[in-house]
């Protein structure tokens, strides 16, 4: 039978629990397990999608379209679990579809209640993950515990180890260490507050982990353990990465979280623990002893979270051209007031991620200009796709104007409109072009040559999307549609062919990154990076010099 890993926090919040809860996932699959990870948001937003990244970073989309909390990301990157919308819950969705089913009548007559209506929903929703092929469902609850909004989560895990049995559920408290200057030590009492909380609502953890800046001493392990009632070898030390997050799995195993988990749970079908190959990734990546300076000029950069997987897609690409990815953030802002020149100077390769939304646009276009005319590679997705657009037609058909309808809905060139389908949209969350579609690839282009394939998937969270009028002027000026929808009727991809890598991609590659398999685009575009810094070391000339296209108008 399936067994259930609760994952809560205590004392503050960004722990690092979707971290954890990843490492776990992948410690089981690595002792031959299969496992499921799931995440419970306590906010009322149906889905982050309605979210500004500002509040919530990025959004994460799967496969089937929905669109998540960024922790998905980190457990797709750790795990090869799949995931779907059954994967991301928030207190939005599951009123949601009680009230709905209320209205249908579902309930008979019965008072609807938080217990047991809003408990059992939320319960439904981790059974639904645990079919008969799967060994551990792992749950991670956000915010904290003693939250008000995320009260019937916690309720509902504890009533579940009623319905399932005590012995096949496992709860890990994840709680903050803090070091007290002034003191000159580690503070236990907020992990014993944390835990007492828990205990009040019925909760016993089995496993604590606490994160910290130093090492915990012994005593203070001591301390944890006696305190909040649980085995001195439960209580995991989880020290700060000054490195790489992809080492945080290392250290659970060499605290042996693994074993812990295997055996409080019986689980009887796991095998040895295999690393190997992770272990040399970490130990390569110690090794690199070359370096490239990426530029990624959003709208978004102030928040640590909100390009969450285009930074980590780049140190992904980083691990396959072993080297060390220097992301330089710059507020497309600030590109606007000093100019690309100043503000860029110095990069090997430029990155345009996603957005909505004017503000800072200007500062792409420029951007992009100066990367196309320098021959820096380039690298836009899905905004980005479409401000290089904006910025061909600008500065090499001769259309000043030109732009998307998203930011000037009178521009005389639209050469980025809004998709027929998304015409009669009349409400934000959910109605975005959404999820997997499929792209064919035109041979001979750089997007085959990385993909190295006829057709991809790739995944999308779009409106806007690339105006076929403009396409004939555009191949005409040498861009090049590298990738369309099969039917041909949308532009997935553009490329420059006489630019040493200049690719524009309307989807969004970021999310199917791993760092044992970086993504085929991400890891070219390092790959150009290198070698425009290898070029501009040996001609320091190189990168005054305009790039061949010719300026049309
Ligand atoms: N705002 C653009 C659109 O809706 C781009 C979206 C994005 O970058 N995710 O099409």
């Amino acid at each position: 039978m399936t067994k259930f890993i609760f994952v809560t926090g205590g004392v503050v919040s960004s722990l690092g629990k979707g971290l954890t809860c990843a490492s776990i996932g992948l410690l089981l699959e690595r002792r031959g397990l299969t496992v499921r990870l799931q995440k419970f948001d306590p906010y009322i937003n149906v889905d982050p999608g309605t979210m500004s990244p500002y509040q919530h970073g990025e959004v994460y989309v799967l496969d089937d379209g929905a669109e998540t909390d960024l922790d998905l990301g980190h457990y797709e990157r750790f795990t090869n679990a799949p995931l779907s919308r059954d994967c991301n819950y928030t207190t939005g969705k599951i009123y949601l579809s009680v009230i709905e089913k209320e209205r249908a009548g579902v309930y008979k007559g019965h008072t609807v209640q938080v217990i047991p209506h809003i408990t059992n929903e939320i319960k439904e929703g981790i059974k639904k993950l645990a079919t008969p092929d799967v060994d551990v469902v792992i749950t991670e609850v956000g915010g904290t515990v003693g939250d008000i909004e995320g009260m019937p989560f916690f309720e509902a895990i504890r009533q579940f180890s009623l319905d399932v049995g005590r012995n096949n559920c496992l709860y890990i408290h994840l709680t903050l260490v803090p070091y007290l200057k002034a003191a000159g030590e580690l503070k236990t009492k907020p992990t014993q507050h944390s835990v007492g909380e828990l205990r009040k609502i019925g909760i016993q953890p089995d496993i604590l982990i606490c994160r910290t800046e130093r090492e915990l001493p012994k005593d203070e392990a001591e301390k944890i353990a006696q305190f909040c009632n649980v085995e001195r070898r439960a209580v995991i030390e989880e020290r700060d990465k000054d490195y790489t997050i992809y080492e945080v799995p290392l250290s659970l195993v060499n605290n042996k979280l693994d074993e812990l988990v295997v055996e409080k749970l019986s689980l009887t079908k796991a095998g040895p623990l295999k690393m190997d190959d992770w272990r040399e990734m970490i130990a390569g990546m110690r090794a690199w002893d070359r370096d490239v300076n990426v530029a990624v000029v959003g709208k978004y950069v102030k928040h640590h979270d909100a390009y969450k997987s285009v930074y980590e897609s780049l140190i992904h690409a980083g691990i396959a051209n072993h080297c060390r990815v220097h992301i330089r953030k710059v507020e497309a802002e600030k590109v606007e007031q000093e100019g690309a020149e100043k503000a860029l100077s110095g990069i090997d390769a430029l990155l345009v991620p996603g957005g909505f939304d004017k503000r800072g646009v200007y500062g792409k276009l420029d951007a992009i200009r100066y990367a196309r005319e320098r021959s820096i590679p380039f690298f836009g997705l899905c905004l980005g796709l479409q401000c290089a657009a904006i910025e061909f037609a600008r500065n090499v058909l001769g259309l000043p104007d030109a732009n998307s309808t998203e930011f000037n809905p009178d521009t005389p060139d639209p050469v980025v409109c809004l998709m027929d389908a998304q015409r009669k949209v009349t409400t934000i969350g959910g109605t975005q072009r959404l999820g997997a579609y499929d792209c064919k690839l035109v041979p001979g282009t750089k997007a085959h040559a990385a993909y190295k394939a006829d057709v991809v998937s790739e995944r999308h969270r779009h409106r806007f999307e690339f105006n076929n009028e403009y396409r004939a002027a555009f191949q005409r000026a040498g861009m090049v549609f590298s990738g369309t929808t099969p039917d041909g009727s949308l532009v997935e991809i553009l490329e420059i062919p006489d630019h040493p890598w200049f690719v524009g991609v309307q989807c969004h590659p970021e999310f199917k990154s791993k760092p044992n398999r970086a993504h085929p685009l991400f890891r070219d575009f390092i790959a150009a990076g290198l070698t425009h810094k290898s070029e501009k070391k040996s001609d320091p000339g190189r990168s005054s010099r305009g790039s061949q296209i010719a300026t049309v108008g």
